[in-house]
């Protein structure tokens, strides 16, 4: 397992960089349905997230120079998580909660437009940082 994910894709319609990650996540720019979908991709960040805190016991690696769309996701994800305190305070009820917070905190600037798309992604794979943290 690599702590890279090397997955990248951007829509053809507008070219939006973006990862559609399950079913129904569509173009979170112009609402393009994707020419596939990468279901795969949240086992691959999941692999991730589980090497970094059995590794360091914190969810942002020690040195992750980002060179793919995917390491972006893990990035902005990470960082989330730790914001959010995970470790110490989340409660199994309030996991969609705190993904939605932690999303609402990354700073966008002109791409207001990928909050949706990130708050998906957070509520996603909040609950599995949870168990990782668990087991
Ligand atoms: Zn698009």
């Amino acid at each position: 397992m690599s702590l890279h994910s090397l997955h990248d894709y951007a829509c053809h319609a507008c070219r939006e960089p973006y990862i559609p990650f399950a079913a129904g996540v569509r173009c979170p720019r112009c609402d393009e349905a994707p020419a596939e979908t990468f279901e795969e991709f949240l086992e691959e960040v999941r692999g991730i997230l589980e090497l970094v805190w059995h590794a360091h016991g914190r969810w942002v690696p020690p040195a992750n120079p980002m060179s793919t769309l995917g390491d972006h996701y893990v990035w902005l994800l990470a960082g989330a998580l730790a914001r959010a305190g995970l470790e110490f305070t989340m409660q199994e009820d309030d996991v969609a909660g705190q993904a939605e917070k932690a999303a609402a905190q990354v700073h966008l600037g002109a791409k207001e437009y990928l909050r949706p798309h990130y708050t998906a992604f957070f509520r996603a794979l909040f609950p599995v940082a949870l168990h990782i943290q668990r087991t």
